[in-house]
């Protein structure tokens, strides 16, 4: 399982610029098989297990830790993670990052037959951009109940009046990207108390 993992660590701000992020991202391999695991629980945490290593490279560039990969046929297609800040750019959710590289990948904007994992639950946007995909599954970790779209404050999966068809299943690996998200507010807190105290 550790030889599939080929993510590059951002290391400083510095790095995270547009056009590096965009060079780095051209330097993951993006194809990247599962291993060989039996049950479709384990293939699941494979998957997020990646989503998460791309949720720490976003807190890596000071942006809210949020991975997400597209897998189709055991293979990952398209990775992404939260960089709005980074790009200057309010749509660079990590889930629209990925689907953009998948849909490069495929040289077609409808991703058949694919599975989205993301470390916390989709945004309105993030939804919408996966309706739009066509994507078959969802995968989400983390509940999100400030603007989550799949149940939290609202579930637009469950929308009767839009024509989609989603499967959604949530709670792989959940505690992990909980965690993660809790410890860079908690640390983001520290660090604007820490200013105001200096001021
Ligand atoms: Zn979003």
């Amino acid at each position: 399982m550790e030889s599939n993992r080929k993510t590059t660590p951002v290391k400083s701000n510095e790095q995270c610029s547009i056009k590096t992020v965009i060079r780095m991202d051209h330097k993951i391999p993006i194809l990247q098989r599962e291993p060989l695991i039996a049950g479709a629980t384990e293939r699941d945490q494979f998957f997020m297990q990646t989503a998460l290593e791309l949720a720490q490279q976003a807190q890596d560039c000071g942006e809210v830790p949020v991975g997400a990969v597209v897998a189709r046929a055991g293979v990952i297609i398209g990775r992404g993670y939260n960089r709005p800040i980074s790009a200057a750019d309010p749509t660079a959710h990590a889930e629209i990052m990925a689907l953009r590289a998948a849909g490069d990948h495929l040289g077609n904007y409808r991703l058949l037959d694919c599975t989205l994992y993301v470390t916390l639950e989709p945004c309105t946007m993030c939804i919408g951009a996966i309706f739009h995909a066509r994507i078959q599954r969802l995968v989400f970790a983390a509940t999100d109940p400030k603007t989550g779209a799949c149940g939290s404050v609202i579930d637009l999966p469950a929308e009767v009046r839009l024509n989609h068809h989603l499967q959604v299943d949530s709670g792989i690996l959940a505690a992990e990207a909980s965690a993660l998200l809790k410890q860079f507010f908690a640390q983001k807190r520290k660090a604007t108390g820490q200013n105001r105290h200096e001021n």
